[in-house]
């Protein structure tokens, strides 16, 4: 059996396609800081699969203790998800993301090379397509003009990794731009909850939902989309988890580097998403119109045909199911603290 190392597989997309993989008949082993997750969500990722897996408290940057795992553990290739994703903060804070994202992309690449493991799959983002392509974003596109240090540190390690793989052949990567991931798993045991008062839409929402926040404000209305808000592809994140199995898969075949848009084709603009949530739901959304956001593009999504045509990849969940299966999460977690609140 094939064993891969999935770093930050703790997280929101990492979880998921940790249960993916388990079924698929691949050995996982976790490396995750747990900077912006629990251990729990790994725990829950055994109940889902009724399989175990070795997990390690390390983060990247300590490149010694990650040789370490490399040492003790036979890997056939590697995921990595870790990393910082907040954009707004990477503004604030380029030094912390360069260095987390970046730095500790290159001590995995150091130790992977040491230990002469050269398949990897990256998380990148549609962001590297930056503010001048047409959209749909197509792979071939030029990127690069990024707009702040998150999206910058995604196209710095897109062109670290297409370096690695022009200087020695024995290097396979494979580049996976997500659009905008969602939903949770059906079993309402993983999904996405972030701390403090969320800056993406879906999390915004389930706050609201829930009454811990007044209102939504979106972001702008008079964009030239079809109802003036902002349009973007939305993708279930069990339809991601799908597509990092299938990429791993054609990774064990294929040779150098090469780039997949992991989306539906599909743009669902906010009010959209507001109205399909409430359906699923049954529970109002309040909103109030805002001002744009800095750095908002009016609308993308993703040319899906590569993935289908290459790696037989295709999203199948709709967006009532995204909102239905995050929603389904949210109670159920609220349930679960609720009751570990009752018996303390
Ligand atoms: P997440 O924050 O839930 O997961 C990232 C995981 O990496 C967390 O468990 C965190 O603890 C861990 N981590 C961070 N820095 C680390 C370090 N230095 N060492 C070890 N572990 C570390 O985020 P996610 O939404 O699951 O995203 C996973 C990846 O996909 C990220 O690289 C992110 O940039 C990328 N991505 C996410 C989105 C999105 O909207 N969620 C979109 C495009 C790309
Ligand atoms: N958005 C919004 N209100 C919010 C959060 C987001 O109107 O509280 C809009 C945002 O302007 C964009 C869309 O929702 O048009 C998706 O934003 P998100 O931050 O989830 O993802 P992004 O595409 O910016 O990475």
């Amino acid at each position: 059996m094939r064993n891969i190392m999935v770093t930050g597989g703790a997280g929101f997309i990492g979880s998921h396609t940790c249960v993916e993989l388990l079924q698929n008949g691949y050995d996982i082993c976790v490396v995750d800081n747990f900077s912006n997750s629990s251990p729990a969500a790994l725990d829950a990722v055994r109940t889902i699969t009724g399989r175990d897996f070795p997990s390690y408290c390390c983060d990247l940057l300590e490149e010694e203790k990650l040789g370490q795992i490399f040492e003790e553990q036979q890997i056939d290739a590697v995921i990595h998800f870790a990393g910082l994703k907040a954009v707004g903060e990477s503004v604030q804070k380029p030094v912390l993301y360069y260095h987390n994202n970046v730095t500790g992309t290159l001590n995995l690449l150091r130790q992977m090379e040491l230990h002469g493991v050269r398949r990897l799959v990256f998380s990148s983002s549609a962001t590297v397509y930056g503010e001048n392509n047409p959209i749909p974003y197509r792979e071939d596109m030029p990127t690069g003009q990024t707009t702040n240090p998150y999206g910058t540190t995604k196209a710095m390690i897109e062109q670290i990794l297409q370096d690695l793989c022009k200087s020695d052949s024995r290097w396979n990567t494979m580049l996976l731009r997500y659009f905008n991931p969602i939903g949770a798993h059906p079993s309402g045991l993983i999904g996405e909850n972030p701390n403090g008062i969320p800056n993406n839409l879906m999390p915004y929402i389930m706050r609201v939902a829930q009454g811990a926040l007044p209102y939504l404000n979106v972001f702008g209305n008079d964009y030239p989309t079809r109802d003036g808000t902002g349009v973007r592809d939305y993708i279930h994140v069990c339809d991601l988890a799908v597509g990092h199995g299938k990429a791993l898969d054609a990774l064990f075949a294929q040779e150098g580097a090469s780039i997949y848009n992991l989306g539906t084709g599909h743009g669902s603009s906010v009010l959209e998403v507001v109205k399909t949530f409430e359906q699923e739901s049954g529970v109002p959304v309040p909103y109030q119109f805002a001002p744009r956001r800095a750095g908002d593009l009016p609308e993308y999504y993703a040319d899906a045909a590569k993935a289908q045509q290459e790696l037989g990849w295709q999203a199948r969940y709709t967006l009532a199911d995204m909102c239905r299966d995050s929603w389904n999460f949210i109670r159920k977690q609220g349930a679960a603290e609720k009751k570990a609140g009752d018996s303390e």
